[in-house]
């Protein structure tokens, strides 16, 4: 009984088949696309890249994933309190993904 209701719970959970504002981090381009478009146009943006709720890069196919909070983090070793206004939000808007950037039909 209880592996039953686990698998349940899995099976709805990761694919992701509505549209997701995504957002650049280093360049602030901004596009809403589906995760199967993102992925075709060389984002990395989850679900397909990554995580929804984890810190790592949010680019556009055009910018580096040196240049993002995930980098200045882990690879730089800066602490939260020393990254630019910018990754600043862009971890506030990770942690609290998908509602973040979820689009809603209408729009
Ligand atoms: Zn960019």
């Amino acid at each position: 009984m209880e592996r039953t209701d686990e698998m349940n719970i899995n099976s709805k959970a990761p694919e992701f088949e509505g549209r997701l504002r995504h957002i650049c981090e280093v360049c602030g381009r901004t596009e809403i696309l589906t995760p199967q478009e993102a992925f075709d146009e060389g984002w990395d943006y989850p679900p397909r890249m990554g995580s929804f709720g984890i810190v790592s890069p949010r680019t556009c196919p055009d910018c580096s994933m040196m240049d993002t909070a995930w980098a200045a983090l882990t690879l730089e070793g800066k602490t939260p309190n020393e990254l630019t206004e910018r990754q600043k939000q862009t971890i506030l808007r990770i942690v609290s993904e998908p509602e973040s950037i979820l689009v809603r039909e209408e729009e």
